[in-house]
């Protein structure tokens, strides 16, 4: 299959393209869809064919459910139902952005996007072309990032080509996703609510809307039977060796160093870091300032995309400090290094 990739403005998307898009979901074909955390692959919810097109293109177990993606609350009554009562408090203070809910899924919704489960995913995304592009299906959107399972999360199309060229009909190039990691997935089919994902909506944040919210703990090793879908630990996982540092700033840089004189290293450093490393004569890939939780979100999948494509023998890369999108780094780096943290001091 040949893949198109059209350009399209990020803040106006044009009708033509948009259009064009949507011809290619009506006749269940896929199409990657730039939104305000990661690329979606986007097919049409009511259709099945398509439905299971999404998994086929992804090498994505089926095991593994979908986020229904909407642009207006009208559409959410043929998804879900039961509504919790934290639902309108959340959908008031967060939509459209980057929160995910887990609300009781309508029985006609096709399983396979559930994955069985009771419950269905459904966000309502901050971008003007995913808005555009579900509006002119006039219909729910599933859509999971658009990168080949277990692969990081594409924030650009070029990242998107690279792992779905040949095997999707379209790619909307609108550049760089403004937040670069996905969207904070909660459940509030329980109270307190659980956070089953870290994202830009923080703990804090949730916590001020609904007065408590768990963090699910997400210490699985890869052998272990899932619990529930989305918590295997070796996620978000470049090929080369990720070795993850905790510590103070001047520990790191001395780790650093020493796993530099001994294998062919990427770091993965903050700005802060390069003139130390650039006076070693280390390879680096800047995060941004240490204390722009933001930056570093928006940049840490293309850099590990970036640090596995240059051939080195081992990536290294410090926790960020912080609270909000931080915590979320944090998050994606620990399933990259398959839950083992080295501590400096
Ligand atoms: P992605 O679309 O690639 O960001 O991945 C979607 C993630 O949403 C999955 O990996 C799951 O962790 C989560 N998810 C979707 N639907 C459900 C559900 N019904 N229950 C729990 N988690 C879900
Ligand atoms: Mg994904």
């Amino acid at each position: 299959m040949k893949t198109h990739l059209l350009t399209v403005s990020a803040t106006h998307p044009e009708p033509d393209v948009i259009a064009a898009a949507a011809a290619c979901i009506a006749v269940g074909e896929l199409v990657a869809m730039p939104t305000e955390t990661v690329y979606g692959l986007a097919a049409d919810a009511h259709n099945p064919v398509a439905v299971a097109r999404i998994f086929a293109a992804k090498g994505r177990p089926t095991t593994d459910p979908l986020i229904v993606h909407i642009a207006d609350i009208d559409q959410l009554a043929a998804v879900a139902t039961d509504y919790p009562p934290a639902y309108s408090l959340l959908a008031e203070a967060f939509w459209p952005g980057p929160l995910t809910m887990l609300l009781p899924r309508h029985r006609s919704l096709n399983s396979t996007i559930t994955a069985g489960f009771d419950t269905v995913a459904v966000r309502m995304p901050a971008h003007p072309v995913a808005l555009a592009l579900i509006r002119a299906c006039g219909t729910p959107l599933v859509a999971p990032s658009a990168n080949l399972f277990s692969h990081p999360s594409p924030t650009t199309a070029a990242h998107v080509v690279h792992d779905l060229d040949g095997r999707i009909a379209m790619v909307l190039d609108a550049g760089a996703c403004r937040i670069g990691v996905e969207s904070t997935i909660v459940d509030i089919t329980q109270t307190p609510a659980v956070i089953l994902r870290q994202g830009d909506v923080s703990a804090e944040q949730l916590t001020t809307v609904l007065g408590e919210v768990m963090v699910l703990q997400r210490t699985l090793a890869t052998s272990q039977a899932a619990p529930a879908p989305g918590m295997l630990l070796k996620h978000y996982a470049p090929r080369t060796p990720l070795r993850l540092l905790r510590g103070p700033a001047a520990a790191v840089q001395q780790a650093v160093a020493q796993i530099h004189r001994q294998q062919h290293t990427i770091w993965l450093c903050y700005a802060e870091d390069e003139a130390y490393a650039q006076h070693l004569g280390i390879a680096t890939f800047s995060l941004g300032a240490v204390s722009d939780g933001a930056q570093i979100a928006r940049s840490l999948f293309a850099a590990l995309r970036a640090a596995d494509a240059a051939g080195y023998a081992v990536i290294v890369v410090a926790e960020p400090n912080g609270t909000g999108v931080a915590a979320a780094v944090r998050d994606r780096l620990f399933r990259a290094a398959e839950g083992v943290i080295h501590t400096v001091e």
